[in-house]
């Protein structure tokens, strides 16, 4: 199949890919000359387990194509993807202005049937918007299809490859049939493609990320009452999430969530509920109970230290989860202007991640490192903000004798308390009891 992808960010560049590679010809467009110059060259753009290699290979293959015209897209292609970003406004919609665009434009280059598919996370009723919009400039026939794009950053071309479920919202017989086609390599070991109306698939990705977010708001707030009445989050988790009707995953505390999805994804689904007069008020507390967690780990850092002034603090981690340089919303940029705005100085580590922040908050004054033993000389305590896996089993002996004071603060709750109790550390996670030096 031809097939173009339009915006190729994280989504639309794993999209664009991961078709090239069960061989259809993919054409990626984009805006951003920088960006298709690399991708032209054969530059990857983005941090992505595995998608190096498939990128590579489909280029070689001349099945994976980069332009900046989107004419060139709708005569090269019939399936149209849409992965365009959908930014969070001041009052929390979705700026739907790229998507809205865009489409306009695709009608006066169309000559024949289209079918134009949104992978962009959109509002219900974008559809329809853009079905009005493209009806009122052309008569070629056409039909616009909701396909919400459910991967995770940090393993985006396992999720793409082996969906657990691929949502297509569509009434058309012909989409249904090319999405059948397109899909069914994805899907061979049963997992279905799901067919429903564009309203309801437009709202199922919503509902599915502030459902997730809601589960890391509840097990924040459980986590904050551990603290405060004695109890130890990781022992109820694993006490609840043994309950198959609550399931084991996305029960972990931590420092708030962030990426560029579950808070603007939140924050759009409680603007349409008041758009149309209904309060979202589990979603309102959701949002809230995120804004306090990620100041939560300061406040123990302040409570241990007081004045911050003199301090050096080493923090390992600023994406916004492992496995991935994207730091949109992460909470480690609250964090970081938290503390130094209290004065504290910053010495940080991240394994992909300091080129994102560098790039784009250049005016911070932190001092990078190129390990994460290295940001620990002379640094008053160590704070862990992402859970990479190379945090996780750490060599404790080096941390000890490299730390001017054995203090740890474990926003993602991945160290091991036996053997920091063996090392002397003091030792403060979240919704856990705080170790001290015996
Ligand atoms: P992104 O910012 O990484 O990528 C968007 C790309 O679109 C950029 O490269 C940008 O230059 C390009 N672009 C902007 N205007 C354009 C235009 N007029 N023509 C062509 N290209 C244009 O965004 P993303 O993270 O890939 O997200 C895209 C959409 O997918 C959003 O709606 C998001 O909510 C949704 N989504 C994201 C994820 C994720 O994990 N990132 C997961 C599922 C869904």
């Amino acid at each position: 199949m031809k097939i173009a992808v339009i915006g190729t960010g994280y989504v639309g560049l794993v999209t664009g890919t991961c078709f090239a590679e069960t061989g259809n010809t993919v054409l990626c467009i984009d805006v951003d000359q920088e960006k298709l110059n690399k991708l032209k060259a054969g530059i990857i753009t983005i941090y992505e387990p595995g998608l190096e290699l498939i990128f590579s290979r489909n280029i070689k293959e001349k099945r994976l194509l980069f332009s900046d015209s989107l004419k060139e897209a709708v005569d090269f292609a019939e399936i149209i993807f849409l992965a365009l970003p959908t930014p969070p406004m001041e009052d929390g919609s979705a700026d739907l202005q790229y998507v809205l665009n865009v489409a306009k434009e695709i009608a006066g280059y169309m000559k024949s049937y289209k079918v134009i598919v949104n992978k962009s996370t959109v509002p219900v009723g974008t559809a329809d918007k853009v079905t009005e919009i493209i009806k009122s400039i052309t008569n070629v026939p056409f039909d616009v299809a909701s396909n919400p794009e459910f991967l995770r950053e940090g393993s985006a071309v396992e999720d793409f490859m082996k969906p657990e479920r691929v949502v297509v919202g569509t009434s058309s017989e012909k989409v249904k049939e090319l999405m059948d086609i397109l899909y069914a390599p994805y899907l061979r070991s049963g997992n279905p493609l799901i067919y429903m109306d564009v309203r309801s698939s437009e709202l199922t990705k919503y509902a599915s990320n502030a459902f997730l977010a809601t589960k890391i708001s509840f097990m924040n707030e459980m986590a904050q009452l551990c603290e405060i009445v004695g109890g130890n989050i990781d022992l109820i988790r694993k006490g609840m999430g043994t309950d198959s009707r609550i399931g084991n995953r996305f029960l972990f505390p931590g420092v708030g969530y962030g990426g560029s999805c579950f808070p603007k994804d939140v924050k759009a689904l409680i603007h349409t509920s008041h758009e149309h007069g209904y309060n979202f008020k589990i979603l309102e507390a959701v949002e809230k109970v995120n804004t306090i967690q990620k100041s939560h780990i300061v406040k123990k850092i302040v409570k241990y230290f007081g004045d911050l002034k003199q301090k050096q603090l080493a923090l390992w981690g600023l994406a916004f989860k492992p496995n991935t340089d994207d730091i949109r919303e992460a909470p480690s940029l609250v964090i970081i202007n938290e503390l130094l705005s209290l004065g504290a100085k910053i010495v940080a580590f991240d394994p992909v991640a300091i080129e994102s922040y560098k790039k784009y908050y250049p005016h911070l004054p932190i001092q990078y490192t190129d390990n994460q033993y290295d940001a620990l000389i002379n640094s008053d305590a160590l704070v862990i903000v992402t859970e990479w896996n190379e945090f996780r089993t750490p060599d404790y002996s080096l941390i000890k004798s490299s730390l001017k004071n054995p203090v740890i603060f474990d926003g993602r709750n991945i160290l091991d308390t036996h053997i920091l109790k063996k090392y002397g550390f003091y030792y403060e996670s979240i919704g856990k009891p705080t170790i001290k030096p015996q």
